[in-house]
Formats: structure tokens, C-alpha cells, sequence
């Protein structure tokens, strides 16, 4: 299989290659050069496999060239049996017409496990071919850190090093990251805000020295791979409910676009999604930009739902390649435009490719908390509040009741204790995989938000490309 960039002039590179690249060199997004279809055929025949067995049907054709069948299937044997429940990614029916699919099973409590877990264990493998070390440099406000560390923690010819700001994350975010002391891990407390930590991580990036020297990586969303893994539980939803003789809307929360774009390529893989619900919060760039094509950058509010107050969605970028004719020289021009101004409008080409499979709805704190008393009353089901924004945009969605609608819930409850018990008076409990993270050793460093004192931190401790 062969990648190529949204933005048109980055060679085009095999799964290996984009795997260890994350961005494109010529700053697009790598998809690949066409997509692998699935006859009715194929679908049926995913009835009755386990996860990881439709895992290595849907991803095999992603990484031909670089992982044959049965590599593939010992990785996935791997990543997904780290996972606290046997099915992996359960479903639970709320009523008639409404179901979850439960991707927070993974060992940090939220659905970027289902794609980090396997991300790591890419990486060690493909390292293990060549001469080169790898150093892993991110920011986060919350999930993506801790799933990223307990991806990477303890593998060989990787570090990483995570920005937090300090005081900012909840006190489970912190330790689920601090506590793991593995001598790879390089956890960083910088004073200052969440934008201040990712100005420095993307300052490290574009410095040619220092991101060549330490052979710098990324693990956000951007990374094709990431989205790959997440086609997985789509397939295996639908099949259980019916698929390919059963169409399904599935409702999605959304930050980057990452997790909603891996079901808009299942259905050009052939899976049949009646539609996509773009669930968002006050945050609503994305239901601005499919509901009027207005993609236009405002500040950024604090909510419930922190990993979904987002202000640009790199992936999207993906969708407007895609739908807008794969025309990558014209894409790059319309996005260079969109970071001289902030603001851009969907093409017509753009806008109603989208339209015939996506809708979105913002959905407020107050619909969000109502949300959640609507599951917890109607089935006792205790639900996060990114799940929760899903669940209101897929009951608003106005969908046929013969039709199945599936929302993603992807974080546990457990991970955003107080907005759930302000909402339904019940405390959700930390499961015990997390184990007695409040009585073990943290360690990570403080620093200030300067780029020299932290670039010094990192160069003192990370081994170079070729070490
Ligand atoms: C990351 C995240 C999201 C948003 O997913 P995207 O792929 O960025 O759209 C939603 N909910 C939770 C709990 C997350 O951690």
C-alpha cells in the first residue's frame, strides 16, 4: 500500500515510512492512495470473528508491504489483550433504537488505548529493522499523555517525553502519567498553560537541529496509523448488529476529527453507515464547517468535555482532500490560506461530498448533563461526558427507528468523576486495572515554559538518532 500527502509534493511513502514519519514533509496528512474495498462477501465473513481477528482482516490491507498476516495478528494478539474486557469493545444497548460501543477498556481509560497501544508496538518493531532511536516529544491536557506512555513505556530504541501543564490536569491524569517509571518515560510539568506546552513542542519540531539530532516523533492523531486502528471497532459493531444486510448511523464525540474520519473510511472501505453524527461541544468549528462551510478559528472555551476543546481539527484536513476531488496542490493553497487568516470556506465540492454521509450537532453543557441523566434513567448506564455529547447529537440526529444508531463512549466514567456525580449524585469508582495509583511514587520534572531549559532537559536525556 502506497501514502500519499494531502498537500501533493511530500514523496509518497509505504506503511513503514508513514508509520515513523507522522506528518508529511510538506506539513499535509498521509492517506493512502486508494481505498482497499470490502465486498458483501467479505463483510459477512467477519460474522462471528473475535476483535482481533476482524482487526487483522480490516487492517491487512493498510500495511501490506510492511507486516505480513501473521506479524499482524501477533501484534494486534498483543495490544488488544492488554484490554480489560474479552470483547475489547463492547456494546450496550440504551434502548430501542440507541446502543454504545464501549471503546474505554484499554489500560488508561479512554478510547486512544484501541490505537495507541498498537502504535507502540509498531514502533518497536519497525525501530528493531533499522539503525535509528526514536524520541517521542508531546503535549497534552489530559488522555492522549498517559496512552501514549503506557504504549511506549519500557519498549527498546524509544523515549518519550510528555509536556503537562502543571496544576492543570486532574490529579488521575497526572499520576496515570507520573507514576509510570519506566527509563524511558520522561514526564515534564511546565509552569505555564496547555498552549504554552504545545508552542514549545511545536517550536522543537519545526527546529531542523534538534527535531534531526533526536530523530523526533509524534503520536497525536495525525499519525495514519492511529486512525487505521480505529476502522477496527467499526466493522465490528456493524457486524454485530446486522451489517452488511443492516445500515447503522453511528454518533461520534469529536475533537480532531480522527476518530469520526476512521468511520467515514469504513464506508468507502464498502461498510454500509446509514450516517456519521458529528457530536460537538460549544467548541463547534466542525458543525460550523459541515452545517454552513464556514471553517473559521474561534478562542477556545473551557468545558466538561476537555479533550474535545479543540480550536483547529488536523484531520479534517483529511475529509476536505478526500471529498474534494484528491487534488493536493489546490488543498495546500486553501489550507495556507486558512493559517494566514484563521478562516476558510468549504468548496461546493467539499461541502456536499461531505453532506451525503456526515451531519453534526453542538451540543451545550447543559444538553451534555441531561445526556447523561437520560442513560443513567433509562437503563443504568453511567456514561462520561464526551460520551455523553455523543449520545445528544445521535438522539437529535432525527434517524429512521428501523435503523440502529451507535454512539461511541470514549472515555470511562470514572476518568471525569465530578461532572458525572453533579449530573446523576453517583460517583463512579476507578476500576481497579488503574491499581493503587494514588499511593505510588511520582516522578517528573518542573520546568518553566522556556524553550532553552527545556530543550536542554530533553537533550541531556535523549539518545540521538543513531545512539
Ligand atoms: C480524544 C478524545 C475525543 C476526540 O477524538 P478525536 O479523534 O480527536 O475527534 C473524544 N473523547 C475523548 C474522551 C477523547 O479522549
Amino acid at each position: 500500500m502506497e501514502y500519499v500527502s494531502t498537500r501533493g509534493s511530500a514523496p509518497a511513502l509505504d506503511f513503514e515510512n508513514v508509520t515513523l514519519a507522522g506528518l508529511a514533509k510538506d506539513g499535509g496528512l498521509y492517506l493512502p492512495s486508494e481505498w482497499p474495498r470490502f465486498s458483501r462477501e467479505d463483510i459477512l465473513a467477519l460474522r462471528g470473528l473475535s476483535y482481533v481477528e476482524t482487526a487483522v482482516r480490516v487492517m491487512t490491507p493498510f500495511v501490506a508491504g510492511a507486516l505480513d498476516e501473521a506479524e499482524l495478528r501477533e501484534l494486534c494478539t498483543s495490544a488488544y489483550g492488554r484490554f480489560s474486557h474479552q470483547a475489547v469493545t463492547p456494546m450496550v444497548q440504551l434502548d430501542h433504537q440507541h446502543w454504545l460501543l464501549e471503546l474505554f477498556h484499554g489500560p488508561t481509560l479512554a478510547f486512544k488505548d484501541v490505537a495507541l497501544q498498537l502504535l507502540g508496538l509498531l514502533f518497536e518493531r519497525f525501530l528493531s529493522r533499522r539503525d535509528t532511536h526514536l524520541t517521542i516529544v508531546g503535549a497534552t491536557s489530559g488522555d492522549t499523555g498517559s496512552a501514549a506512555i503506557d504504549a511506549v513505556a519500557g519498549r527498546a530504541k524509544v523515549d518519550i517525553f510528555m509536556l503537562h501543564p502543571e496544576g492543570r490536569v486532574s490529579d488521575v491524569q497526572r499520576r496515570q502519567m507520573t507514576t509510570v517509571l519506566s527509563p524511558n518515560v520522561y514526564n515534564i510539568a511546565i509552569q505555564g498553560s496547555f498552549d504554552d506546552a504545545q508552542a514549545l513542542v511545536k517550536r522543537m519540531f519545526n527546529d531542523p537541529e534538534f527535531a534531526g539530532k533526536f530523530n523526533l516523533s509524534a503520536v497525536n492523531s495525525i499519525n495514519w496509523a492511529r486512525l487505521m486502528a480505529q476502522i477496527v471497532y467499526y466493522f465490528y459493531a456493524a457486524v454485530r448488529l446486522g451489517s452488511p444486510n443492516q445500515k447503522i448511523a453511528f454518533a461520534v464525540p469529536t475533537g480532531n476529527f480522527g476518530d469520526v474520519f476512521a468511520g467515514y473510511v469504513a464506508e468507502r472501505m464498502g461498510l454500509p453507515i446509514e450516517r456519521l453524527i458529528v457530536a460537538t461541544n460549544v467548541n463547534d468549528i466542525l458543525h460550523r464547517a459541515l452545517a454552513d462551510g464556514d471553517y473559521s478559528q474561534g478562542s477556545v472555551t473551557a468545558t466538561a468535555t476537555p479533550s474535545m476543546d479543540i480550536q483547529v481539527s488536523s484531520n479534517f484536513e483529511r475529509l476536505l482532500f478526500d471529498v474534494g476531488g484528491r487534488d493536493g496542490l489546490a488543498l495546500a493553497e486553501q489550507m495556507k490560506g486558512f493559517e494566514a487568516t484563521k478562516a476558510m470556506r468549504l468548496t461546493n465540492a467539499q461541502r456536499e461530498g461531505a453532506s451525503s454521509l456526515f451531519s453534526s450537532a453542538r451540543i451545550d453543557g447543559d444538553a451534555m448533563a441531561q445526556a447523561i441523566r437520560w442513560a443513567y434513567d433509562g437503563s443504568g448506564e453511567v456514561i462520561d461526558p464526551h460520551t455523553a455529547v455523543g449520545l445528544a447529537a445521535a438522539r437529535e440526529a432525527g434517524i429512521d427507528p428501523a435503523i440502529p444508531v451507535v454512539t461511541l463512549a470514549t472515555a470511562h466514567p470514572s476518568k471525569f468523576r465530578d461532572a458525572v456525580e453533579r449530573a446523576t449524585g453517583v460517583r463512579p469508582t476507578l476500576p481497579s486495572r488503574l491499581g493503587n495509583i494514588f499511593d505510588r511514587e511520582e516522578r517528573y520534572a518542573k520546568l518553566s515554559a522556556h524553550y532553552a531549559e527545556v530543550t536542554a532537559y530533553i537533550a541531556e536525556r535523549a539518545t540521538p538518532r543513531n545512539g
